[in-house]
């Protein structure tokens, strides 16, 4: 079974991106077009891993971080913020607001992968994979 990655992102682009790239590797990919879909989403599917935007509609990436780690089903699931390069700040609030770790934007494709897969649970560095 593919491991299954929410990604919660409002830009068309990077969404489009993104979900080429995690699809192309063999990941199943659901899409959350704003804060509060990607909570329930990821209520509804608990995917391996959730990829966060962090400026989003109606709910921003840092609430939904706040909102998911007061669950206890996502205590072991990853999630990870996708913040602006141009934003510094937006690293240090997405780890207060307890995601796991970040991903810069905009999206390098040809490193995306490979920062993905870092943070994937049972990720296998000698491997290169956990597939
Ligand atoms: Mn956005």
């Amino acid at each position: 079974m593919k491991p299954k990655i929410l990604v919660i992102e409002d830009n068309e682009q990077n969404m489009y991106l993104v979900t080429f790239l995690l699809s192309k590797n063999g990941y199943e990919v659901i899409q959350a077009h704003d804060g509060s879909q990607g909570i329930d989403l990821a209520k509804k599917h608990l995917p391996a891993l959730i990829l966060l935007d962090v400026q989003l509609p109606v709910m921003n990436g840092y609430q939904v971080a706040h909102e998911l780690k007061k669950d206890i089903s996502f205590k072991e699931i990853p999630v990870i913020a996708v913040t602006s390069h141009a934003m510094p700040g937006d690293r240090e609030k997405a780890m207060e607001a307890g995601c796991t770790g970040y991903i810069e934007k905009p999206i390098n494709p040809d490193t995306f992968i490979n920062d993905f897969q870092k943070y994937m649970p049972g990720f296998h560095p000698l491997k290169g994979t956990n597939l």
